[in-house]
């Protein structure tokens, strides 16, 4: 085992060995690339010394949708779940910020579209970095490449194939010299700003947050979510969603992305036109700041956005 890997992973009801989770080269799920996941994040508290799950019901009722939608059985149930990301990550002992990554899979089965072979699930956790307490603001573009819609791949579901549209597009930014990673900004195919390549967009115009609706072809964020419940009810902050221009990207006073992965992101260019300051704007430290201190549980507020792994 390297030093890197995670010590153990969950695989169908039992925590196994990193390396003794294998599956064989011919499985389904390779390929027809029709494996589901999350991404969910876990917030080290060191006062506390608990680990925070954040919106743990929230990301596996996300998953037992994307099983359904794409016609997968699980064999697990959500309350299985439950136990076994909190399993998992005991049985990594992590102490520590976590990514945790639940994954739905083909096991050993018949080659067909309507999959006719067994669904596993796999679930991984293993140590990442929170960027709450950075201030940097990234530069990002608007990408050539059109934003799957609902009738063709829906964003809604979390599955690996609709990844590829975020893939082509963040490679793309990567190589326009944008952020390597948030680069891209992607526009559905009626020409509306539509999402980034794995995180939402959030607009800041004379004081009111901005955001495109779930109907934009955005997959429906759980971040999203609780930063407009955040703005409402925390901070006072008027939020709309409806469709956004592209043009009134490059007007905003401030722009963020928002995510598991990329947290509260702020933007500081579009497409070489500056926004607002070209630094974190007033409004996106304030939802960055709440944001912080709920998920850590520093802000007591909302016990059932956070689920205590110890
Ligand atoms: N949009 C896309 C395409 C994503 O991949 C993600 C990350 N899961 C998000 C938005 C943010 O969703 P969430 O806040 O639920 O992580």
């Amino acid at each position: 085992m390297s030093d890197e890997s995670p010590r153990c992973l969950w695989m169908n009801g039992e925590i196994v060995p990193w390396d003794r989770a294998i599956i064989h080269v011919s499985n389904l799920t390779i390929r027809l690339a029709s494996s589901v996941f999350e991404g969910i994040r876990a917030y080290w508290n060191v006062e506390q010394r608990q680990l925070y799950v954040f919106r743990l019901d929230d990301h596996l009722k996300r998953l037992m949708q994307s099983i359904a939608f794409v016609r997968m059985e699980s064999r697990f149930s959500q309350a299985d779940l439950t136990e076994s990301v909190l399993a998992t990550i005991r049985a990594n002992e992590a102490h520590h910020d976590t990514y945790i990554f639940p994954l739905a899979y083909y096991g050993a089965g018949p080659f067909g579209w309507m999959g006719g072979a067994p669904t596993n699930l796999v679930i991984t956790v293993a140590p990442t970095h929170s960027m709450l307490r950075s201030d940097e603001a990234i530069a990002c573009g608007v990408s050539s490449w059109t934003r799957i819609s609902d009738n063709v791949l829906p964003p809604r579901i979390k599955c690996f194939a609709n990844y590829q549209n975020s893939a082509l597009a963040a490679a793309e930014a990567a190589r326009n010299g944008y952020h390597p990673h948030w680069g891209a900004l992607l526009l559905n195919a009626q020409g509306k700003v539509s999402e980034g390549a794995g995180a939402c967009l959030m607009l800041v115009r004379d004081g009111t947050l901005i955001t495109s609706p779930v109907t934009s072809g955005i997959l429906d964020s759980v971040t999203r979510r609780s930063l407009i419940q955040i703005a409402r009810d925390i901070l006072g902050v008027d939020v709309v969603e409806r469709e956004v221009d592209r043009t009134e990207l490059y007007s905003a006073d401030e722009v963020f992305l928002c995510g598991t992965g990329a947290e509260v992101t702020p933007v500081g260019s579009i497409d070489h036109y500056q926004v607002g300051s070209g630094t974190i704007g007033p409004v996106t430290r304030r939802m960055r700041d709440a944001y912080h201190d709920l998920v850590r549980g520093i802000d007591s507020r909302y016990a059932e956005w956070r689920t205590g792994v110890y």
